[in-house]
């Protein structure tokens, strides 16, 4: 925190000073062409009534005749003592107007660039803050395979014999933690590409992606005996179809992962004049109120859930889908009855 606080201040106090450094510059510039100006305007000034009062004549103001002007060149050697010291006084007092007015500009300027600068680097400081956190989610999720896969070799590997049953059982498992890590990898992996929009456009029908899709999790939901009821229609999109098929996929997942035995679910497209609805349904454990908002956030995984396999990463990703195609996802639901995802598309 510390650390951090010093990272962002010291990165907000430069960008200041190079703010102020900036104007400072500018100030000047403008600062000296002013005092020259007005040091030129004074000279003839202080040489108009120099004269007038030596020779007793009246010139008018701004006015000085041409010979006069060719004095001028060796101002300070053509006036008196005294006038020159007032002319130096004078001098000195525009060079501490100007030097004071630069102060209290550069003041306020300094002050405004301050929080200017602050206002710029916050949103960088919340990204930073934001991936940090990123960064130790999936650390702390890639530590829990590694740590029983560690524990369970160094103990094996102690373990002076072990029967072949045993020994086939302990390489399942370790399959299992690897499983876990590749999964998991591969999700963190999805979330930067499609954070990068790489994305490749097709014609499809999305009716047949999610047939396939429905195909794929069959054998699963089968074992689970659970239904699942489809009602599609044709549907031509241009997408990006492995995209959408991982999007389908994970909403369907999740629907058999959060329903119960004999569960039911339902799948159904539809459109009108603008617009495809993807509505997948189930009558699972539900999501209760206050984690709606919370189940799109990356590692977000709702109490209930916890002992699940899940990472918390699927409807971030499926979030990000379906936004990088400039589309909605919406969830209803309620504990105990079941969920609803809505996801509307652009046709
Ligand atoms: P996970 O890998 O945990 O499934 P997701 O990002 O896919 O991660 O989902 C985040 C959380 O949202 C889940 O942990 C679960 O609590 C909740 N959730 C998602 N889909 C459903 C659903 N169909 N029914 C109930 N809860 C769900």
């Amino acid at each position: 925190m510390f650390a951090k606080l010093n990272l962002f201040q010291s990165a907000r106090l430069k960008l200041t000073a190079w703010y102020i450094l900036t104007i400072g510059i500018i100030l000047f510039i403008f600062s000296t062409v002013i005092y020259q100006i007005v040091v030129e305007d004074m000279k003839r000034e202080f040489h108009r009534l120099y004269m007038m009062q030596k020779f007793d004549v009246k010139i008018p103001r701004g006015n000085v005749p041409p010979p006069i002007q060719g004095l001028m060149q060796g101002f300070e050697t053509g006036l008196d003592e005294e006038y020159l010291t007032e002319f130096n006084q004078a001098k000195n007092e525009w060079k501490l107007k100007l030097f004071m007015i630069n102060g209290l500009i550069l003041l306020i300027a300094g002050g405004s660039a301050y929080i200017l600068a602050g206002k710029n680097l916050k949103p960088i400081e919340e990204m930073t803050e934001k991936q940090k956190n990123f960064i130790a989610d999936a650390s702390h999720e890639l530590r829990t395979p590694l740590t029983s896969l560690k524990t369970a070799i160094e103990v094996n590997l102690r373990a002076k014999k072990i029967e072949e049953k045993e020994f086939r059982k302990i390489l399942a498992d370790n399959l299992e933690d690897i499983n876990a890590l590749q999964k998991l990898t591969n999700y963190l992996l999805d979330l930067t590409k499609v954070d990068n929009i790489n994305l490749t456009f097709e014609d499809l029908n999305l009716k047949d992606l999610i047939q396939k899709v429905v195909d794929k999790f069959m054998p699963i939901a089968i074992k689970k005996k659970l239904t699942i009821s489809t009602k599609l229609k044709n549907v031509f999109l241009t997408a990006d179809k492995l995209k959408l098929e991982q999007l389908i996929s994970i909403l369907l997942d999740n629907a058999i992962k959060y329903t119960g035995k004999n569960g039911k679910i339902w799948i159904e497209l539809t459109t009108n004049k603008k617009y495809v609805y993807l509505k997948i349904k189930d009558n699972g454990i539900g999501i209760e109120k206050e984690n709606l908002k919370k189940i799109f956030d990356r590692f977000y995984r709702a109490e209930q859930s916890r002992t699940s396999k899940g990472f918390g990463l699927g409807l971030a990703i499926a979030a990000n889908i379906v936004e990088s195609h400039h589309g909605k996802i919406e969830v209803q639901s309620e504990p105990g009855k079941g969920s609803e995802f809505i996801v509307k598309l652009r046709k």
